[in-house]
């Protein structure tokens, strides 16, 4: 077991097995290689890179994760929107110097948060806006991205049973070490020592986002980092919390952000389409729990 902090959370390896030492110190390896590619506020990551202009050609990995954030904004209707950067700036989220944004400012920066207006050259790997002064994010698929690709290192070191838990997020490879499943807690989205309940679970991502994770509070009023694109509000569509169960890590943290900022009805609609993909645990305002 060893554990780290990056990616701006606290997180937790473990793997059983021989070369289980070996495994998650690679695993932490890959964890600061992908942080320091993706991360916003390094100025020399790629990402931020490609941010100020400096660079349109992308790696394999950002490539990998843009395509998938393409395919995302594609599938939910615009609400993951990578290109919402510039508004996460305007609310301080990436600094922590926190402000509401006045509505002439949100006006101003919303024609330029739409991925529509990322043109990706997949042959030749390069990235180009079609508007200046756009500006794009990839925090809300980077950490399920980063868990897939540790499973991947875990097999690759003949890995018999591993857990990783990056700030909440949660993949597990194979079961536990006596053949059990995984008992894995979902956060409670009120109250941040107790848990809505306990999923048991092999091979699969858990991924959980909510309101109640990175906020500000300004006059009794709670802001969080979940941006609606439609508004460049933080999202409010009723839905207090949202875990998604997937195979896939980077399908599973792209949908915990995108189901929450649909809100209920939505999401419900959007999981009886793709219902072979992932499951879902919806939590509303109300304190209703619904499970696929
Ligand atoms: P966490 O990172 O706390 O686990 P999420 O996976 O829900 O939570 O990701 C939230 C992050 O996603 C924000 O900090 C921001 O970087 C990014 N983000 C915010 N709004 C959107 C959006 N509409 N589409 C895509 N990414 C977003
Ligand atoms: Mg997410």
């Amino acid at each position: 077991e060893r554990d780290l902090f990056a990616m701006d959370t606290y997180m937790v390896l473990q793997a059983y097995g021989e070369n289980a030492q070996a495994a998650v110190d690679a695993a932490a390896d890959e964890v600061n290689r992908l942080d320091a590619l993706l991360s916003t506020g390094d100025e020399y990551s790629e990402v931020a890179q490609i941010n100020a202009g400096i660079t349109d050609t992308i790696s394999d990995d950002t490539a990998y994760l843009l395509e998938r954030s393409l395919e995302l904004y594609q599938d939910t209707n615009d609400a993951f929107d990578i290109a919402i950067y510039p508004v996460m700036q305007a609310w301080g989220f990436p600094t922590q110097e926190f402000a509401v944004p006045t509505q002439e400012m949100l006006d101003a920066l919303l024609p330029l948060t739409d991925a529509a207006d990322i043109s990706y050259d997949a042959q030749k790997k390069t990235i180009h806006f079609e508007k200046e002064d756009m500006q794009i994010d990839l925090g809300g698929i980077a950490k399920g991205y980063t868990s897939s690709r540790i499973m991947d290192i875990y097999r690759q070191y003949g890995i018999t049973s591993g857990l990783v838990n990056l700030g909440g997020n949660v993949q597990v490879y194979g079961a536990k070490t006596d053949g059990s499943l995984w008992r894995i807690a979902i956060q409670s989205p009120d109250d941040e020592s107790s848990y809505l309940g306990v999923l048991t679970a092999k091979d699969v991502a858990v991924i959980t986002s909510g309101g109640y994770e990175r906020y500000f509070e300004q006059d009794g009023v709670v802001y969080h980092h979940i941006i609606d694109p439609a508004t460049g509000y933080p999202a409010n569509n009723g839905l207090v919390s949202v875990t998604i169960v997937s195979a896939d890590g980077t399908l599973a943290d792209g949908l915990s952000t995108s189901l929450f900022i649909m809100g209920k009805e939505k999401a419900i609609a959007y999981w009886q389409e793709h219902s072979e993909e992932f499951d879902t645990i919806l939590v509303d305002e109300d304190g209703m729990i619904y499970v696929t």
